[in-house]
């Protein structure tokens, strides 16, 4: 099993060589090169003769590098998520391991793990909700592997988290605590430091190569128990000592990985992970996504409920604010209605802290003539390019092509005006109608490194900053004392999505950024902007109401033929040549038309019909719950690649998705 490669291979141990072991690296021919492989399997085979196939040609450890258990979790990521194993490992193992050079036995003594060497605090007691929480969770996990903590935010989940993990540790065993973005979870890690000192080992995308390999080394050869952090990769670190995995926020979408493959999503793949080691999984959440609550509800997890803030402060109340009638009035000052102007004020007088919520960045959605209506286009994608001004640009958010704005039309040479707003428009109008207040801004452009970040936050936190505005990022898990008021100021972007989860992820959303306030004294507030104020959401959301919200979703769902009550798998076929793609797609629809009949849709056009030069196609598959997925799925495998053996269809590249999000 070469690293970067799709397949397994067979080659022969020559007489001369050690038998290797399962998990082992080999350095093997492969084509014209030398690569380094895993060994997944040792055969006894006397009858093949040497030169048939080829020899091993190095074994550079004297150890093995891949447990048993992750290779079982590969094979299982392999066949749900239809890819191959190799590259699961490709995505599973820390790049330095392709390095013949590289010695796992002996590491790289110049990383350092941890800076942390104060000495642990012992975690705070629990409060009444806490400990029945707690104890209800460990009942529960004598019946079922899987319990979901359904707690309001700020009902104090993480301290349930510490002393279950602490348990764990003592008893000698790891944990493996996700969380979906580990760059935003300083707070997190902060406090988790302070009670577990170095036991703590955090694992994310921004450490460098060489922390990754070491990290992934000590997990390997070291013998103590460990508190694992991690955002969903963390669940290919080697981790036969877990006994726990507690998944956060686990609504959160990012916990599905979308690209390259493999497209697994770390929520289940825990699940099947907490299975195959004999472990118990802790998903937590204010808002559980709708699958996983239905889960609970029909007693396949656990369900234990933590319905109080800590302290019983109360969850903020929610003002709605119709837009219509303020744009109609001219009540507005930019994007801002005048009531949310006067709250704002009012807070800032007190000294207290607001959040803006906008979930767009750049400066304007796009740019548009004010005559012919022309809209600047990616030229490599079917999609508007976003306006920026800090530096003055347009920029793709989907291939990230950037070049200077039009300050004229480049087809009838009028002028151009912006549309729609993101953060950074939002940063300028607070400067101009809030002239006192200090103001920053959090999102993806702002925060291009880990420093930067924690730079906000802190300094947010410290109260160096009065009004934060953010996009999506301003709604993770963050914990401040001082912030009364959070705003949405247009509450509709989240709702016109053409997705069958936008309901459910609005919703989740909006909760998320309304525990925000108030987590400290008094109720906190928030204010929702929207020119759809009858929505049938709303009621759900300004009532706090999870239950009223999933009974009406799963309502649906069930309904429309939506998981839970089905499967999804999405075949996207891409290619250069829209013609090509159209006809491969159509011929791909009528051999699963004949084989799975409705259950396979008719040939779409996603929305987004075109990125980076290459045009889509989509099927999709709904296949039940109770008819035998690993079948249906051996079906589809045979017939992409009948396809790709299509002339007619040639180049066209094929990529499925299961449980696609
Ligand atoms: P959640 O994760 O449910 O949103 P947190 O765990 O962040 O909530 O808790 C909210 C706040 O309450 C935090 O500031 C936390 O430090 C505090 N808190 C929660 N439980 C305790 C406890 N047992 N003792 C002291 N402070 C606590
Ligand atoms: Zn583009």
């Amino acid at each position: 099993m070469p690293l970067a490669i799709a397949d397994t291979y067979t080659y022969r141990v020559p007489d001369e060589m050690l038998r290797p072991e399962i998990g082992m690296r080999v350095l093997v021919p492969l084509a014209r090169k030398q690569l380094i492989g895993i060994v997944a399997s040792v055969e006894t085979n006397t009858e093949i003769e040497a030169g048939k196939i080829r020899d091993v040609l190095l074994l550079p450890d004297i150890m093995p590098v891949v447990q048993a258990s992750q290779l079982r979790l590969w094979r299982w990521i392999a066949d749900y998520y239809m890819c191959s194993i190799g590259e699961v490992m490709a995505a599973a193992l820390p790049a330095k391991l392709h390095d013949v050079h590289y010695s796992p036995s002996e590491g790289c003594r110049r990383v350092r793990l941890s800076e942390y060497t104060s000495s642990p605090i012992a975690p705070n007691p629990l409060d009444e909700q806490q400990l029945r929480a707690m104890q209800q969770i460990q009942s529960e996990w004598h019946e079922r592997d899987v319990v979901l903590l359904h707690g309001v935010t700020s009902s104090g989940k993480t301290e349930v988290y510490v002393h279950l993990i602490q348990e764990q540790l003592i008893a000698g065993y790891s944990v493996l605590y996700l969380v979906p973005e580990i760059a935003l979870t300083t707070q997190l890690t902060d406090r988790l430091q302070a009670v577990f000192g170095n036991q703590l080992v955090v694992y994310h995308s921004r450490v460098t190569d060489a922390q990754r390999v070491e990290i992934y080394r000590q997990l390997l050869v070291t013998p103590e128990p460990r508190l694992i952090l991690g955002a969903r990769s963390a669940i290919f670190l080697p981790t036969d000592k877990v006994q726990l995995i507690i998944v956060d926020e686990e609504h959160e979408p990012s916990y599905k990985q979308q690209d390259p493959a493999p497209r697994y999503h770390a929520r289940s793949t825990a699940i099947m992970l907490a299975y195959q080691l004999g472990a118990k999984v802790l998903l937590g959440t204010a808002t559980p996504s709708v699958e996983t609550y239905h889960n609970a509800l029909n007693g396949k997890y656990g369900l234990v409920r933590m319905p109080q803030r800590y302290k019983n402060l109360l969850l903020p109340r929610i003002t709605m604010i119709d837009l219509q009638r303020q744009y109609h009035r001219r009540e507005m000052y930019g994007h801002f209605s005048d009531p949310l102007v006067e709250r704002i004020r009012e807070e800032l007088t007190k000294g207290k802290q607001v959040i803006l919520f906008q979930n767009r960045r750049g400066y304007a959605a796009y740019l548009q003539c004010t005559e012919c209506g022309h809209v600047p286009h990616c030229p490599d994608c079917d999609v508007p390019m976003t306006y920026h001004r800090m530096p003055d640009s347009l920029v793709c958010h989907y291939c990230g092509h950037t070049q200077l704005p039009f300050t004229v039309c480049p087809q009838c040479g009028a002028t151009m005006r912006v549309h729609g707003f993101g953060t950074e428009r939002l940063e300028d109008e607070v400067e101009q109608y809030f002239p006192e207040a200090r103001v920053d801004r959090l999102d993806l452009d702002s925060t291009r490194t880990q420093r930067a970040y924690q730079n906000i936050i802190n300094r947010f936190a410290n109260h160096e900053i009065d009004i934060l505005i953010g996009t999506q990022m301003v709604t993770k898990g963050l914990h401040f004392n001082d912030v009364s008021l959070v705003a949405v100021l247009n509450a509709d972007g989240l709702l016109n999505q053409p997705d069958f989860r936008s309901y459910e992820r609005t919703f989740q959303m909006l909760e998320q950024v309304a525990g925000r306030a108030g987590r400290t004294g008094q109720q906190g507030e928030m204010i929702l902007q929207t020119f759809d104020t009858k929505h049938t959401i709303y009621e759900h959301v300004l009532a706090h109401d999870y239950e009223g919200l999933f009974a009406a979703q799963i309502a649906e769902r069930e309904k429309f033929n939506y998981p839970p009550f089905v499967r999804l798998i999405t075949l996207t076929l891409r290619h250069r040549d829209e013609t090509r793609v159209e006809t491969a797609g159509q011929i791909l629809q009528q051999r699963l038309g004949a084989i799975f009949g409705s259950r396979c849709s008719a040939l779409l056009t996603p929305g987004i019909s075109r990125v980076k030069n290459l045009f889509a196609r989509q099927l999709q598959l709904r296949i039940e719950t109770t008819a035998n997925i690993a079948y249906a799925k051996s079906l589809l495998l045979r017939e992409m690649h009948l396809l790709e053996g299509n002339p007619a269809a040639k180049g066209v590249v094929i990529t499925p998705d299961v449980d696609p999000m």
